[in-house]
């Protein structure tokens, strides 16, 4: 326990540690979400603690596309009125709902949860790469797939993984392509470096 806690019942410094352990949530954040939480009634709790628990009942990943869902495929892969011959290969959930919230895109997607990093041992058969490989190739002549979107993150990591991508399944008749990725709205030109620069002026599109 932390000694600044010393005075606390046990319950609320077990919340602010568990608390703290959530990503982007510091110590100071979790004490402040801890009050909260203590200024709440009984109803409110429940509603937190049955969804925490909800995941953990029945959420798995999709058949299809790795995406989370509760059935044997998510409701993206289940919708007939997506085109199932565009594929678009992001690196996590997060990533998906972020394409989803533009609403342009009506394709389906290929989770790979992760992206290839040598250095923190992450290799191609840690992500969800051969299950797209598989996939590409099951299909049979009617939806067989057409286009592959690589939408990996645009870092070192997610070009490596994405480069990867590509040189396994060129010259397989597959259009690939990548996203156009570039300065941020309101971005400084000087600030940026230059992996983005360059991807900028490549993705570049008519004015
Ligand atoms: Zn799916």
């Amino acid at each position: 326990m932390d000694l600044n806690n010393r005075f606390l019942p046990e319950c609320v410094t077990d919340l602010i540690e568990e608390l703290a352990k959530l990503p982007t949530v510091g110590k100071k954040s979790a004490q402040r979400l801890a009050f909260h939480l203590l200024r709440q009634d009984d109803e409110k709790i429940d509603k937190l603690a049955g969804a925490i628990l909800g995941i953990k009942d029945g959420v798995h990943f999709c058949e299809e596309c790795f995406n989370l869902t509760t059935e044997r495929v998510c409701k993206i892969c289940d919708n007939p009125s997506r085109n199932h011959k565009t594929v678009c290969v992001v690196e996590d959930v997060l990533d998906l709902i972020a394409l989803e919230s533009t609403m342009e895109f009506n394709g389906v997607y290929h989770v790979l949860h992760g992206a290839l990093s040598p250095l923190d041992n992450v290799g191609p058969d840690d992500l969800k790469l051969h299950e797209l490989f598989n996939r590409l190739e099951s299909k049979d002549e009617a939806d067989k797939v057409e286009e592959l979107i690589l939408a990996n993150n645009t870092n070192t990591e997610g070009e490596a993984t994405a480069l990867y991508i590509h040189e396994h399944l060129k010259g397989n008749g597959l259009n690939i392509t990548r996203i156009a990725s570039g300065m941020p709205v309101g971005g400084d030109l000087d600030y940026a470096d230059s992996l983005t620069l360059k991807r900028a002026l490549k993705g570049r599109g008519e004015f």
